[in-house]
């Protein structure tokens, strides 16, 4: 038998056709590997022989030889690096079932019918099939007919689905994405809580937890949520030296601007610009447009079709930049993304590296950059409150609930945040939140988001609404025809009816008909009342609120932790030494060393000269000679960026430290930079924590630092006004910042 198409193609694209099932021969072959340690070269040769596969990546052999010793293993390696081969080469060989949990519901059938397509017997079963079509599907498992069936974790909050499953013999039980397992990582989900119990009702089979994302606690809180004990880990690099990383700081009127230039230091390939809210994806691709650049945009508010169109022009390169919320991306394997924009600072670092890590799968050099300003932390903020409702907030909107006599409940979250007592300055979400809260821990059930119908109303009659619309609008004209022609009775009493169900009568599109009747709205000829959006609510359980039984220390934890998070993130923002390094560190990678070609590398404060008198550097950030040896010819984005741009990459703290070498006072380098004096003397306190040699002696009189270090011993370095208060007027609040700064390093 003949194989042809190399493994790296299975892995990465499904595309090729001319895989064959495993044969009996090559069964037995690997199987005997199985009780052989000589995995690496034999596996190889067996390999190269009969995929045409030159070699494994970082990994992958120690974890298949893992799993089929019937090890459970934990494997972290980044995006791109080959996990899905881990289990399913593995399902060929092992006996029975190889059970692979995925939350990527949308993907489901991609990867199943791709793995057909090669001749692998997989199927799946997720809430998008009938429970007739489950079961059948189930029957055929028993008998043997796939290697792999794809679940979604939901499906195991169904006892009776569990119990479906006791009678097939499991191998393997795969788990993508498993960091959803951890309520702190950056994407836990309550469904994956229930795969714990699952693998113990199939009868502990071995357990693959794999994902890219895994800060070491999250890694231990993998281990301890599914009950693994001692289990093999295999972690991978996650350098990923072809990228260049770059921070800058940039006011958000400068932001588009830098897109432009980004955009242009890129001549092939496309890019991703994320952005944090809808609006703003709006906002940046009218300024792309108007700019000729050829752009779309992607967020969760479009309907799944079109998110598809989008999705797809940009896959096959139709499209060269897509500005996206973090909707976009989860299973998008595109290879030659040259860049990732973040346009705003996400909310934490695991975010910030699976975003970035979009970029340049191929190998190629590739660029990252994030925008920061100190706003940016804000609406992080928002997003973790709206995350993480006080628990005074999730038993006033119970209370509240419990006031209405019916146990069913038809009410929108602003209403309900409206409607609790005192006063909750969390947002709208927060209400979403809580009730997910009461809803997990058994005290109502929601059904599924509700939209009702839209009210219409028009008061003018066809002529004035043609006049209203204007001669040139085509396609609004011809939709108001339509919408005359089939309801002018209606038109006229107003009546209530979906405006999706309306559009597809019309053959409108909904976006149009919107414009229309926002248009006649604001001409006074149209009334109209949005639908209702909002979820029913059944209580299960009326208690009153001492007998409420929520675990609030550890939703106090997780907020606190996301708080934590976002510090880290801005921390990045803020380091001047290597930024990958940075990265490597947070995913507890401690020996990295630098990367020589992020903006700080090229800037001349990497960590190697942390600890002595930094250098100061005239240099803008642009690729070292070095870097341009290592990796051939590249385009100069930095210095195409920095120059085109007239910006300066450096952090402005630098910048000052950069007077402060030239020996200016605070008053010199205020009036050099255009800055507040008190603004001088926070950058100089900033670099005194960071480490960086200042001599306070040259601001602050030794006698007075005497006098204000004695008061900070006696009261401690916590608080600024109780030591201003002690030392009066012997010393100013500048003084006083400048020397604790100095105490506190
Ligand atoms: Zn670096």
């Amino acid at each position: 038998m003949t194989i042809t198409v190399s493994f790296v193609n299975l892995i990465d694209s499904f595309q090729h056709c001319q895989f064959a099932f495993m044969s009996p021969e090559l069964k037995k072959q690997f199987a005997s590997l199985n009780s052989d340690n000589h995995l690496t070269g034999q596996a190889l040769d067996l390999l190269k022989i009969h995929y045409g596969f030159t070699s494994f990546r970082p990994g992958q052999e120690q974890v298949i030889h893992n799993v089929l010793e019937g090890k459970s293993t934990v494997v972290i390696m980044p995006t791109g690096g080959g996990k899905s081969l881990c289990y399913q080469l593995p399902a060929l060989v092992l006996e029975g079932i190889t059970i692979v949990i995925s939350p990527l519901i949308s993907l489901m059938k991609d990867q199943v019918d791709s793995l057909a397509r090669v001749g692998i017997p997989a199927t799946f079963v997720n809430s998008s099939i009938s429970p007739a079509e489950t079961s059948k599907r189930l029957e055929d498992v028993t008998k043997g007919i796939y290697k792999l069936l794809y679940i979604a974790p939901e499906r195991f909050y169904s006892q009776e689905f569990v119990r479906a499953l006791e009678n097939i013999k499991v191998s393997l039980f795969a788990i993508d994405e498993a960091h959803c397992i951890s309520q702190w990582g950056h994407d836990f989900r309550p469904s994956y809580m229930k795969l714990k119990s699952a693998i113990e009702a199939l009868g502990n089979p071995a357990v693959l937890a794999l994902t890219a994302t895994a800060t070491p606690e999250v890694k231990e809180d993998i281990i301890k949520q599914l009950g693994l004990v001692a289990p093999e880990l295999v972690i991978t690099g996650f350098a990923r030296p072809n990228l260049q990383f770059a921070v800058i700081q940039a006011a958000d009127s400068l932001k588009p601007r830098l897109v432009m230039d980004a955009i242009n230091a890129s001549n092939d390939g496309s890019g991703i610009v994320y952005v944090s809210t809808r609006n703003r994806a709006d906002n940046l691709l009218e300024h792309l447009l108007e700019n000729n650049v050829e752009a779309v945009r992607y967020h969760a508010g479009m309907d799944a079709e079109e998110r598809k169109i989008i999705q797809d022009g940009f896959m096959n390169g139709k499209v060269k930049v897509i500005v996206a919320t973090n909707a976009f991306g989860l299973g998008i394997d595109k290879r030659d993304i040259r860049f990732v924009i973040h346009y705003d600072m996400p909310g934490t670092v695991e975010a910030y590296y699976q975003e970035a890590g979009r970029a340049g799968r191929d190998g190629k050099p590739s660029f990252c950059l994030m925008f920061y300003n100190s706003r940016d932390r804000h609406l992080q903020e928002f997003f973790i409150k709206g995350d993480n409702p006080p628990p005074e907030m999730v038993l006033a909107v119970y209370e509240n609930l419990k006031d209405y006599e019916s146990d069913t409940v038809l009410i929108t979250y602003s209403d309900l945040l409206a409607s609790l007592p005192g006063d909750f300055e969390a947002p709208e979400m927060a209400v979403g939140t809580s009730l997910k809260i009461l809803e997990r821990e058994g005290y109502i059930t929601r059904a599924k988001e509700k939209t009702g119908n839209a009210f219409l109303k028009i008061s003018g009659d066809y002529s004035s609404v043609l006049e209203a619309v204007g001669a040139r609008a085509k396609t609004q004209r011809e939709l108001a025809g339509k919408l005359f022609d089939k309801y002018r009775k209606e038109l006229g009493t107003g009546w209530e009816i979906n405006f999706e169900d309306l559009a597809g009568i019309l053959g409108a599109k909904k976006d149009s008909l919107m414009r229309l009747v926002r248009n006649l709205e604001e001409k006074n000829l149209a009334e109209y009342h949005p639908p209702f959006r909002g979820t029913e609510i059944n209580i299960l359980k009326r208690v009153e609120p001492s007998e409420i039984n929520i675990d609030f220390s550890f939703m106090k934890d997780k907020s606190r932790k996301a708080y934590e998070k976002l510090d880290q993130i801005e921390n990045y923002a803020y380091h001047f030494g290597c930024r990958q390094a940075f990265i490597l560190k947070y995913f507890g990678d401690d020996i990295s060393e630098k990367c020589g070609q992020c903006d700080n590398c090229l800037n001349g404060f990497g960590y190697v000269r942390k600890m002595e008198a930094p250098v100061k550097s005239t240099k803008k950030w642009k690729y070292s000679q070095d870097t341009i040896k290592r990796h051939g010819n590249i385009s100069e984005l930095g210095e195409n960026l920095s120059a085109k741009a007239g910006i300066e990459t450096k952090l402005t703290q630098l910048q000052t430290f950069d007077l402060y070498n030239k020996g200016m006072d605070i008053d010199g380098m205020a009036q050099t930079r255009n800055l507040k004096p008190a603004t001088i003397v926070d950058h100089l306190c900033w670099l005194l924590e960071k480490k960086m040699k200042v001599d306070i002696d040259k601001f602050v009189k030794p006698a007075k630092q005497k006098i204000i270090k004695a008061a900070i011993k006696e009261l401690g370095p916590g608080k600024i006004t109780p030591i201003k208060e002690k030392v009066g007027d012997e010393a100013n609040w500048d003084e006083i910042k400048l020397v604790l700064a100095s105490y506190k390093k």
